[in-house]
Formats: C-alpha cells, structure tokens, sequence
C-alpha cells in the first residue's frame, strides 16, 4: 500500500536534511507518495499567514508529515512555534512527543515520552495590567487526568516492548497538584502492567542521572515542559544533536502523526551542504516504523549507526546511508 506523506522542508537547512530523509527511504524500497507544503518563516513573511484551516483540512488524508524546520531570523518569536507547531500538535492530537536516544560509547538506549499537548504549552494565563509597574502575567499549566493518563499509558505499553521499566519525571515536591494527579495516574496505570518496574525521579535529579549514570533508563514519561527541557539534555550526551531525531503522534491514529529532527533551521550553516541529514534521515525511520515498515524502519537506522564518521556534507552522508542499506 501507498503511503500518503505530506512534506513540510520548511526553512534553512529544513528542505536540505529532510530531501535526504526521502532519498534514504526512496532508497528503502518502501512506496511513498509525497505533497509539498511550502509553510514556515518564509512564507509567513511573503503572505502573512502561517497555518491555513484548508491545508490543516488536506492533513486529515494522510498518513504521516514529515517536516524538516521551520523559522527565520526575522520572523518574532512565537509566531510559527505557536501559529504552526503547537497548532499542529493541538488540532492534529499529537499528545506523544517520543524521542529516542541511543549511544554506546555511554550505554545509552532510552526514550523519553513526552506529554504533548498540554502542561504550560496549552497556553493558560493572560496579563493584568499590561506594560504597568503593577503588571502581573500568570502562565498556568494544564493537567488533565484524560491527557495525562493517556501520555502515560503509551510509555508503560513502550516499556512492555523494551526493558520494562519505566520512570516517571516531575517536581511533585514543588508542583503539588500536577504532581499529585501525575503520580495517581502514574501509580494506578502501573497495576494494569505489572511486569514493567518503576521509578520516580525530579526533573532537576533527573538532570543528573541522565549525565552520570544514563544506563538506568529505559523509558522515561513526564510532562510537556519537563520534557522539552529533558530531551535537549539527552541529546547532548547521546552523540549531539546531529542525531536527535523524533515523533509527535496520535497513537489513536484519528490523524497523521508528524515526524521531525529536534534541530532547528540553523540559519547559520543553510545553503552551505554541511547540515548534518542524520537525525532528519532517523526521523523519517520513525515515520516508517509508525506506518508499519518496520524492516524498512530498521534498515534505516541501522545504517545511519553505521557509516564511517569521516564522511561529511549533506548529500555525502545522505548517499552514503542509502548505499548501505
Ligand atoms: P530553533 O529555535 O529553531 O531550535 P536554534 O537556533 O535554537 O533554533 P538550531 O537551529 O538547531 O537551534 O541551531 C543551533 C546550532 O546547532 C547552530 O549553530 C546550528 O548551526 C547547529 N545545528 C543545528 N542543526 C544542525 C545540523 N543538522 N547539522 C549541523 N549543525 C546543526
């Protein structure tokens, strides 16, 4: 069966990474048929708009996005990261953010589930008294029992297919009613999988572990704040952010799931061919393995772990990891 991937290349190095991630799974075997979707910073600032409803509409028939990343340097912050990402993760459900991270050199092979679409991000709060010397902003964080409970019922069915264990991250000494629900919800989901051992960490502790002693990890589920912040962290000690690849899915698959590198659109190197295609060439692995190639899916990865680090340049490495498959 056809596979029906809309293709967001976006800016910077976006379209560059993400047309090696379809070379790699052209090369793959598998069948895929792709829509363009010009979005991002440099539409906005040609025609003011960011996330059209007619092409969120369009959305609904595929299978999957797969985006490389979007913004400019002059585009205020903000305006897409709300106006095209959390809109995406909101309409489109995407309440899994998943990210993979595995490294020898530091035994590292965990995944973190990161709640998606609430936490902080569901954008609770307002100003009083705006631009004041009394001015107050509150920022409040979302929890539902419903967002929570299914966040963490993907991680203990994650863990079930891995090393069954599963830690739960939050500051429940500090936030003590999100905390509170998380660590009910967490506790009362584990009864149904009784196999999987848990853990509970704070997020700052966390910080630590995942530095000194990562090999305790295996699957880790925390909320959409924490997780953001966690999963930089584990990029940075599992080989960098060349290879930091992720998922942002429905699992309910009511919807495409959208698969996408953790980097931005690095202006600083765009149009230069030296944007490492890795953790955009991984992604698209992901994306593979959601949509049922799992073969395909770890052919990818496989090779992109195994070609000689000497090579460098985009397209290089791109060609190179299609040649070993
Ligand atoms: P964003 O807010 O969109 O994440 P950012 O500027 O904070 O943007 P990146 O765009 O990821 O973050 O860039 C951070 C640094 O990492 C830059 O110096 C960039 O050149 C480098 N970088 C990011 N992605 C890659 C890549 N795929 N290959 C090589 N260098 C990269």
């Amino acid at each position: 069966m056809t596979n029906r991937i809309g293709i967001i290349g976006g800016d910077g190095i976006g379209p560059e990474v993400i047309n090696e991630g379809l070379k790699v799974i052209n090369a793959s075997g598998v069948d895929v048929e792709t829509v363009d979707y010009d979005l991002g910073g440099t539409r906005y600032e040609n025609d003011g708009t960011v996330l059209p409803d007619s092409v969120l509409n369009e959305w609904k028939d595929l299978d999957a996005l797969y985006l490389g990343a979007v913004g400019t340097p002059n585009v205020p912050p903000g305006v897409i990261e709300r106006g095209l990402l959390l809109k995406m993760r909101f309409e489109l459900d995407l309440y899994v953010n998943l990210r993979p991270f595995k490294f020898d050199e530091n035994n590292i092979d965990f995944q973190v589930v990161r709640e998606n679409t609430e936490g902080p991000y569901a954008g609770e709060g307002g100003f009083h008294r705006y631009g004041t010397p009394y001015e107050i902003a509150t920022q409040g964080s979302i929890n539902t029992r419903h967002g929570v409970e299914r966040a963490i019922r993907f991680a203990f069915n994650l863990a079930m297919n891995r090393k069954k264990h599963l830690t739960m991250v939050h500051k429940t000494n500090v936030m003590p009613y999100a905390g509170d629900l998380w660590e009910r919800t967490f506790n009362e989901v584990a009864t149904e999988f009784k196999e999987v051992s848990t853990d509970y960490n704070h997020c700052d502790a966390a910080c630590i572990y995942m530095v000194q002693s990562p090999e305790q990890y295996d699957v880790i589920v925390t909320d959409n704040l924490f997780g953001d912040i966690l999963t930089d962290l584990g990029g940075a000690v599992s080989g960098g952010i060349g290879f930091a690849s992720s998922a942002n899915l429905n699992p309910d698959r009511t919807g495409p799931s959208m698969f996408e590198p953790v980097h931005g659109s690095a202006p600083d190197i765009a149009g230069k061919g030296i944007a490492n295609p890795v953790a955009a060439i991984l992604s698209g692995a992901m994306m593979l393995d959601f949509l049922g190639e799992n073969d395909a899916a770890d052919r990818i990865s496989k090779a992109c772990y195994e070609i000689n680090d000497g090579i460098t340049g985009t397209s290089a490495i791109g060609d190179a990891i299609a040649q070993n498959l």
